[in-house]
């Protein structure tokens, strides 16, 4: 008797056992648990309120990463800093890079920004392109049907749920994108400068033109000449919008602001960046409002 129950408990457990999957940044678990309801676990590895190019690789990740059935990362070497060492300790076989168990979404993205040559002269950070296209909404329902394929792939069984959550899902986004869209043709400022160049896909999606970047490339600190340069196109180009993120110092982003008379917007970067942006549907409407100040 006692050993029918085991089974059939142990039959039941793997039957309504949840898919654990995790992913490197918030908005991407926020998408997985829309597809993923209830038959998903989602862990998130990236701490959305800090530098999503370098998260420290704590050994609680590493803990995470063994358990995982599914690993969905942005890619286009967004963690190409943090990962990999992460992805070795764990030693985990599902989820390598190639496996059933991993997921790139950049795959489903055009990038911006690839740079002509690769090399260090040309910044440090963005080697294959632009990796930040998770700021604009116009990414999400890509990413998020292929979401759908691959949870539908490796969990046959819920494929149905899985489908029909995406279509509410994309019901949702539509409606939300519709609105933004309409909002942000009223906004007059349509030159814009930034800190790094993390709004370069979501400005294009609402016509604002980025003039420059405060850092002289990706990664790379401001330099005081770069600096004056920046202000002076500034000045000349009647420019009175910068954008800053939360996690790089805003000094620098002040000073120029007193140089122009601009105004610093701090726009989120992630689900969770900043205070008002912890689901989906806040962030990209906090974006849109931070783009326009
Ligand atoms: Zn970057």
């Amino acid at each position: 008797m006692k050993k029918i129950l085991l089974i059939t408990l142990l039959f039941s457990s793997t039957l309504f056992a949840k898919l654990n999957v995790a992913t490197t940044y918030n908005y991407l678990a926020k998408i997985t648990e829309a597809i993923g309801g209830d038959k998903v676990k989602v862990t998130c590895l990236a701490n959305p309120k800090l530098d999503p190019h370098f998260v420290t690789p704590k050994p609680s990740l590493i803990g995470k990463l063994r358990r995982e059935d599914l690993l969905i990362i942005n890619g286009g070497q967004l963690e190409i800093g943090w990962l990999p060492p992460l992805l070795k300790s764990a030693n985990n076989a599902k989820i390598n890079v190639g496996q059933p168990g991993f997921l790139d979404v950049s795959g489903v993205i055009e990038m911006m920004d690839k740079p002509h040559i690769v090399s260090r002269a040309y910044g440090g950070v963005h080697p294959d392109g632009n990796p930040h296209f998770a700021l604009d909404i116009y990414s999400v329902i890509p990413i998020a049907k292929l979401i759908t394929l691959k949870l539908s792939i490796i969990d046959g069984a819920n494929s149905a749920t899985y489908r029909a959550n995406l279509k509410v899902f994309e019901e949702k986004i539509e409606k939300l994108t519709q609105t933004l869209k309409t909002q942000m043709q009223s906004c007059p400022n349509r030159k814009v400068v930034q800190y790094h160049e993390l709004f370069n896909y979501t400005i294009k999606s609402y016509n604002i033109e980025s003039k420059g970047t405060i850092e002289p490339l990706p990664g790379i600190t401001p330099s005081s000449k770069h600096t004056m340069k920046l202000i002076n196109i500034m000045k000349t180009e009647g420019i009175k919008t910068i954008l800053q993120d939360a996690y790089h110092e805003h000094k620098t982003a002040g000073f120029i602001a007193d140089k122009t008379g601009a105004k610093v917007s701090i726009v989120p970067h992630d689900v969770g960046s900043i205070d008002g942006t912890d689901t989906l549907e806040d962030f990209y409407t906090m974006v849109a409002k931070r783009l326009c100040p």
